[in-house]
């Protein structure tokens, strides 16, 4: 079933998702970073907010629930093991399960790392991916909770996607991502148009959300442990998957 998705930019950097099953009108919102765009998003739209969904428990994601969910009356599901942070959960959902909003169906995914129990949903037959901070264009979360080995493994269940699911990150990170990237695959030719794209956009104020899961594995080096290229940069021919992806995170921290 179709699925229609508005991107509402909020706070400084960040996208909340409007998202409806086309075929049956059910609404949710992932994330709530802040209540009013959202509310003024959906009613620019006639959409009513029927649920609100969370992927993990930072508060520039879960922090317009309340506001959302009283005027709304949207009850809230949020991953299993962050629900007593988030708080006011109605459906906790784990790993695997699988959810609905109207005719639309999304699997439950573990991308744990930037915090313990993040959770990413994925509509296999929309091809649409929601990722909060797990997965950015051409970048990926901070590590805060979890371990190398977790988010390693987290971001390979992404990898593992077909290249045509368009992936709604939570931040407008692009830019600073693609400057980072370039400092370790400087040749990689998708990744320098790509870089070149990202740019000319943000010069005209237009965002680089949603992207897909093709381009990122092209051209992110967070997607990218066993490139030739990428480990002769950082001297880790050798070395495993594990190593070098936490090599780039660490890397990056300090960029
Ligand atoms: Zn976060
Ligand atoms: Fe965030």
């Amino acid at each position: 079933m179709p699925l229609d998705v508005i991107r509402i930019p909020a706070l400084s950097d960040n996208y909340a998702f409007l998202i409806r099953c086309s075929q049956t009108g059910r609404t949710a919102v992932i994330d709530t970073p802040e209540a009013a765009p959202i509310l003024a998003g959906a009613r620019e739209a006639g959409w009513r907010i029927d649920e609100i969904w969370n992927t993990h428990h930072h508060a520039d994601h879960v922090q317009g629930n309340a506001e959302i969910a009283d005027l709304e009356g949207a009850p809230i599901t949020a991953p299993d093991s962050e629900a007593d942070q988030i708080g006011a959960v109605t459906r906790r959902v784990r790993p695997g399960d699988r959810i609905s909003l109207g005719a639309c169906e999304a699997q439950v995914l573990d991308v744990g790392g930037h915090t313990k129990g993040h959770i990413a949903y994925w509509f296999d037959q929309e091809k649409a991916l929601f990722c909060g901070d797990s997965l950015f264009a051409l970048g990926c979360g901070r590590m805060f909770e979890g371990t190398p080995e977790q988010m390693q493994a987290g971001l390979a269940r992404l990898r593992a996607l077909p290249d045509d699911v368009v992936v709604w990150c939570a931040h407008e990170y692009t830019a600073s991502n693609a400057k980072f990237a370039l400092s370790v695959d400087a040749d990689n030719p998708q990744l320098r148009a790509y870089a070149d794209e990202v740019l000319d956009r943000r010069g005209r104020s237009e965002p680089t959300v949603p992207t897909t899961m093709g381009r990122e594995k092209a051209a992110n080096p967070f997607l990218r442990w066993d490139d030739p290229a990428i480990r002769a940069h950082l001297n880790m021919e050798d070395a495993d998957d594990v190593a070098v992806f936490a090599e780039l995170r660490r890397r990056k921290d300090g960029f």
